[in-house]
């Protein structure tokens, strides 16, 4: 006989095996629902996933995230990933090679002593630099880290008249890192929203986290065993066509490729991306003759920005002082690289790979594959005072080109409701104030199921 809890259960659908997908499902199944979690692709965690090269690990993106992401840290530990196993964890800091930039590191101190020791120590900020970085963070955090009316970063830069160095060194770097758009095109108000979590926040939630494991083994395997041992499925290889609503305000998904051909849910989360979303509630709307009243689901259209990873295997030998530096980029000269993250430091098995990040990376990938790589290794071997990074003995470059949404300002993002019960979106697009990351993916999904829930 079946006991009350699975008669009662819901049967929850979540399409689309990203990180929202993940954050929805172990909502989900914590909750007592039976969840299928449907993925078009052989493998979880699209946009931050494990791409296997020459036996090796490695993600199709480096990544990088900040204490400040709570829902994801919160939802790791869950699922008993603790931060040790997961991480390394450093403090805040913008650190060039010797010679081509500037110093900035964070001590262990309480907020905001850790940001004013930082500015105090910083190598090659003027005087005038550093109190112009002291003014930006005093007036931001008089405002609360908040504008009333959005600009670019670039406007907000000018008001608040920063120096020429600092824009250069600090500030443009960390919009493009964390925005993924550049700075004449990106959302001042989501800018702030950042830096609030990072200059402005509690030296733990302004630390740094680099993944020490593959991005598909951080977050979805962990939700796909977690949603499993909870009576759920996964089914890879599920390309969802379509959603049908049908009698009591259930669910009928198509999905052609599995065995289960068409079934029926009492829920829905779309954790597709946006484009693939729309389309099904487009779809949706025109099957049903919905007249829809409720404002638009997907209020305007989104733009997206590339990013390029690019991985030089050198001799196992081959390390970097730090685990990461800044790099100044400069197309001009060639020097693509905005950050090398040396993952030996990072991964057992990969002793002398380095991961050069090229981020808003338009005309990175406009060029010949070989010929960037040529100029990577360049860069790396110039800056580093390193000549024998000029030679990699192999390289893979992963060029994602639709790698976020363009976060430009006043962008309207989607809710996670739409105007019908039981249907709900989830994604790193979904309305936020952050700008599309891991945290924002996981937060969407985590208000997605809430709303189910
Ligand atoms: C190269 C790169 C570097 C990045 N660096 C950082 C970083 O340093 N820090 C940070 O926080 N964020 C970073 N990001 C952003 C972060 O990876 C994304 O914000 C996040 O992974 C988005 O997750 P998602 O679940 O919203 O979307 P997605 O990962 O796009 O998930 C959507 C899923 O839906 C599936 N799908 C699509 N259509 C169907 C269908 N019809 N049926 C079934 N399934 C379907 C897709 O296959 C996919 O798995 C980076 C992204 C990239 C690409």
């Amino acid at each position: 006989m079946k006991n009350s809890s699975s008669v009662n259960r819901k049967k929850t659908a979540v399409v689309g095996g990203g990180w929202a997908g993940a954050a929805a499902a172990v909502t989900l199944a914590q909750n007592n629902h039976e969840v299928h979690w449907l993925e078009s692709s052989r493998l979880l965690g699209w946009r931050a996933r494990k791409v296997e090269v020459r036996g090796k690990n490695l993600d199709n993106g480096q990544h990088i995230m900040l204490g400040a992401y709570t829902s994801c840290l919160k939802l790791l530990k869950a699922l008993n990933l603790n931060n040790e196993q997961c991480f390394l964890r450093l403090p805040l800091q913008m650190i060039y090679p010797e010679g081509s930039g500037m110093q900035f590191i964070a001590p262990h101190l309480p907020a905001p002593l850790h940001l004013a020791f930082a500015l105090l120590r910083a190598q090659g900020l003027s005087r005038e630099d550093k109190m112009a970085l002291a003014r930006f963070s005093t007036t931001a955090r008089w405002m609360d880290w908040q504008l009333n009316i959005d600009c670019s970063v670039t406007e907000l830069l000018q008001r608040y008249q920063q120096t020429e160095n600092l824009i250069k060194l600090m500030w443009n770097p960390l919009c493009i890192a964390a925005l993924n758009t550049p700075p004449d095109r990106a959302s001042a108000r989501v800018f702030l929203a950042v830096l609030r979590d990072s200059l402005g926040a509690k030296r733990n939630a302004s630390d740094m986290l680099i993944p020490k494991l593959d991005l598909s083994a951080l977050l979805p395997e962990a939700a796909a065993r977690f949603v499993e041992a909870k009576g759920g499925q996964i089914r890879l290889g599920a390309m969802v066509q379509g959603l049908e609503k049908v009698e009591s305000n259930r669910w009928q998904i198509s999905c052609p490729s599995l065995e289960m051909g068409a079934m029926i849910y009492d829920s829905v989360v779309l954790a597709t991306p946006a484009e693939t979303s729309k389309r099904m509630l487009k779809d949706l709307a025109d099957d049903q003759a919905i007249v829809d009243t409720s404002p638009a689901e997907f209020p305007q259209d989104f733009e997206y920005e590339a990013i390029t990873t690019c991985y030089l295997q050198y001799a196992s030998s081959t390390s970097l002082k730090r685990p990461f530096f800044a790099l100044v980029d400069d197309p001009d000269q060639a020097h693509w690289g905005q950050f090398v993250f040396d993952r030996g430091q990072l991964h057992q098995d990969q002793s002398g790979l380095l991961a050069v990040v090229i981020s808003a990376a338009a005309n990175a990938i406009a060029i010949d594959k070989d010929l960037l790589v040529k100029q990577i290794a360049k860069q790396l071997a110039d800056v580093l005072h390193m000549p024998e990074l000029s030679q990699p003995l192999w390289h893979q470059v992963i060029s994602e080109k639709r790698a976020t949404f363009s976060c430009t300002p006043d962008l309207q993002r989607p809710l996670n409701r739409t105007s019908h019960t039981g249907l709900v979106l989830a994604g790193d697009y979904t309305a936020c104030d952050y700008p599309a990351t891991l945290e924002s993916a996981v937060r969407s999904g985590i208000a997605a199921a809430q709303f189910l829930l």
